[in-house]
């Protein structure tokens, strides 16, 4: 069963949650998928038992179309947050992470063009592979984490939280408007250009200076 760990790899005492995540929050990723910039942040869900820890081998399903990497920081809450503030985002903040959001995109692209949702392409069952978190307190630059995802040692994606166009806390503010936030549910925050087709075999390196230098492997389930 998977569990939060801390950067020492103990439990990090919050329970497991679901996931929410942001669509289209970086500009450079909008534009190299041809998506519309959107008025209010584009919200989906995947559930906690798409969580497993990253550094396990990354399994991705096979037959059913290009499985993407979207590799986004995510936060660890730990406070619940109903209409939040504000001030009372901030402080729910429990732990920063990285993970990553496998997308079954040519699946998304059909459910897109059919007007259904996308649980079939992001919610399945391995979907949302996360890393340790570091305690908030330790995080003293919110909008200002650079993070990096290597597949067979080719950098891909290169983001820093600094060019997201919603930041960490306005994202709360305004995913605690639509659903409660509770202890141990993560927010992924959204994916920076890069995504692309990951293949069994592939090495990944998943980088977050000075916290996380994590290697996996890609298999097919
Ligand atoms: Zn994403």
């Amino acid at each position: 069963m998977y569990q939060h760990h801390n950067l020492q790899g103990q439990p990090f005492g919050l329970p497991t949650g679901k996931v929410v995540c942001v669509g289209r929050n970086y500009l450079d990723h909008i534009q190299e998928l041809n998506n519309a910039v959107p008025g209010e942040p584009l919200l989906f869900l995947k559930p906690a038992t798409a969580l497993c820890h990253v550094a396990e081998p990354v399994v991705i399903p096979t037959n059913r179309g290009a499985c993407h990497n979207e590799l986004e920081v995510a936060v660890l809450i730990g406070q619940p947050l109903c209409h939040a503030s504000e001030e009372e985002a901030g402080a729910a903040i429990a732990g920063v992470g990285l993970a990553l959001d496998l997308t079954l995109r040519d699946l998304q692209d059909q459910l897109k063009k059919d007007g259904h949702p996308w649980e079939r392409a992001k919610a399945f069952d391995n979907a949302c592979p996360v890393s340790a978190f570091v305690s908030a307190q330790d995080v003293k630059q919110l909008q200002d984490l650079a993070f990096t995802l290597r597949i067979n040692g080719e950098t891909r994606q290169q983001g820093n939280t600094k060019m997201m166009m919603r930041d960490t806390v306005s994202l709360l503010v305004a995913i605690s408007e639509v659903f409660t936030l509770q202890p141990g549910d993560i927010v992924l925050t959204g994916t920076p250009k890069g995504v692309g087709p990951l293949q069994s075999g592939d090495k990944l390196t998943l980088s977050m200076a000075p916290w996380f230098d994590i290697q996996t492997t890609v298999v097919e389930a």
